[in-house]
């Protein structure tokens, strides 16, 4: 199965086991917007909180808050999404299909990497084990020639970037002769910029007055409340701020899945730290966030760091964790180190002191900001690709399970009675009143045992605990473990510690 039917199939995986929907299905959908279904939300529930708790309860000086998702409308000026949050457009005027001119660029460029990766490929083969890959690829004339062709662009496309040059952002795209996909044309439109922040009227009044944004990020809220929390919450520096919480952004091309929505959200965490330190703190975060991740258990080949090339106007160094979704390594969390941009942005245009009073040094400054920020939809989708397989298994026949790492797997324990008589349901239910006071459980009772522990695993629930004859005899169950398959018998009583023991968050998070 290629990468692409495979996601294709985790698609309408999602959909008929009711994790994700369209969103406004009946009227035909509406373009890069999704619903969680009765699964969905459960797992998405699961992840927002392992990441707050990791954050929040595991860092004795980071507290949380939920700040309003409308905002004074000059604090998107003073933060400088309302001139620069913008994305370079292009469309083909052949397909009449828009795209974002950097993203056609990065694309170009991974597939030259691909060629690079293709050539040491072939040749680690030929020459076995005496291949030396460093010296092959600085010196192999072909690769030699794809990485300085690489670097070039690369150079060129950054200044071209932060110079807000599209007329060569343009050229870029011309000379590297990248076609659209859908008609395979060159025939592109200028490159123009774009503004995603969606705006709505407050009150009444419906002139310029009265428009506000949707906010196209939480981070924000985080800023024009560094005062109330540090001063009610008697905060010491270096100290965070975390918040979860939907963001809007109008995307030009929404067109893989939860990945870019045009409403979505995000988990951020502002760190406050002393002008200086912020690049220690910089390399702790990455680090730290790094462990958050491998703690799923995803391998560690799944995730790399991109270092920007292009820095955004307020940060004085960037990374992304990028994680190996079926269609590519992309972003699926920033780490910024923002200066003191922005809480110096709101002195000036709320005319407000944003500072911090050292009673060590007995000085005031304005605080240098280290943030974390990731997608939880992105972060859905990274764990729904990397849980679904299909199996073959030693008699053969195949399974489909989703290796959703089980402290997050959206029902934790199924109950099945072995037949629809004799009482087992009874029973069932009886044993499920006490495991639902600790978990998520579910119940079912149609087809045979053998075809409910499949719907079990294609959903990704942990344990199933099947009541027989047995049961009414030594109060046993049987319990079976998802991704061994294996199967023993328990009493009754012990159901709920094993299953808390195993399932645990904190089994997530003494790995953090
Ligand atoms: P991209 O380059 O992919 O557009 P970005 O660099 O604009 O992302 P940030 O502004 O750093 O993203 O946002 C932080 C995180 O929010 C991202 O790492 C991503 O996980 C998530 N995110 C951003 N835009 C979207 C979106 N349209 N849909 C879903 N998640 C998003």
């Amino acid at each position: 199965m290629n990468q692409e039917e495979l996601f294709k199939k985790i698609i309408s995986h999602a959909k008929e086991y009711g994790f994700i929907f369209p969103s406004s299905e009946v009227y035909d959908g509406l373009a890069a917007v999704y619903d969680y279904g009765q699964l969905g939300s459960l797992l998405k529930n699961n992840i927002r909180e392992y990441w707050w708790k990791s954050m929040v309860q595991l860092h004795e000086n980071i507290v949380g808050i939920d700040s309003a998702i409308f905002m004074h409308p000059s604090i998107w000026k003073a933060s400088g999404h309302v001139d620069a949050f913008n994305d370079p457009l292009i469309d083909n005027k052949d397909s009449k299909k828009r795209y974002r001119a950097d993203v056609l660029i990065e694309e170009h460029l991974a597939k030259i990497e691909d060629k690079i990766n293709k050539e040491v490929e072939k040749a680690a083969k030929r020459f076995g084990e005496t291949f030396d890959s460093a010296m092959f690829i600085s010196t192999n004339p072909r690769v030699v020639e794809y990485k300085n062709k690489l670097e070039s662009i690369k150079t060129r496309f950054a200044k071209a970037l932060n110079e807000n040059n599209l007329a060569d952002v343009k050229t870029i795209i011309e000379e590297e002769g990248i076609a659209c996909p859908v008609s395979g044309t060159r025939n592109w439109t200028d490159v123009r910029q774009f503004n995603l922040m969606f705006s709505t009227q407050m009150g009444s009044v419906t002139d310029d007055a009265g428009t506000i944004f949707l906010r196209p990020e939480t981070a924000q809220g985080i800023f024009v409340n560094f005062l109330n929390v540090y001063k009610t919450g008697r905060m010491k520096i270096p100290f965070g701020i975390a918040q979860t919480g939907k963001a809007f952004r109008n995307e030009i091309v929404a067109r893989q899945f939860i990945f870019r929505m045009r409403e979505f959200e995000q988990m951020e965490m502002q760190f406050f730290v002393k002008p200086g330190e912020e690049m220690k703190w910089f390399e702790y975060w990455k680090a730290t966030r790094k462990k958050w991740h491998l703690s799923l258990g995803i391998p560690e080949s799944k995730y790399r760091f991109h270092d920007h090339e292009k820095l955004a106007h307020y940060a004085n160094a960037a990374t992304d964790i990028e994680f190996e979704f079926p269609f590519g390594f992309k972003e699926l969390e920033g780490i910024h180190s923002r200066t003191d941009f922005d809480l110096n942005q709101h002195q000036k245009f709320s005319g407000k002191k944003l500072q911090y009073f050292d009673s060590e040094t007995n000085e005031s400054y304005v605080p240098y900001v280290v943030e974390t920020s990731i997608g939880l939809d992105r972060t859905f989708l990274a764990i729904l690709s990397y849980a679904y397989s299909e199996e073959k298994l030693e008699d053969g026949s195949e399974r489909m399970v989703l290796r959703i790492p089980p402290v997050l797997s959206p029902i934790k324990v199924a109950v099945l009675p072995l037949v629809k008589r004799d009482g087992m349901p009874e029973k069932a239910h009886e044993i499920m009143d006490v495991l639902k006071l600790d978990f998520m459980c579910q119940y079912d009772e149609k087809d045979t045992v053998g075809r409910r522990y499949r719907r079990q695993d294609a959903i990704g629930t942990p344990y199933c605990i099947t009541i027989d004859q047995q049961t009414f005899e030594d109060n046993t169950v049987t319990i079976r473990e998802r991704d061994s398959m294996k199967q023993e018998r328990i009493p009754v009583s012990q159901i709920s510690n094993l299953v808390l023991e195993k399932l645990h968050i904190k089994n997530l998070l003494s790995h953090n």
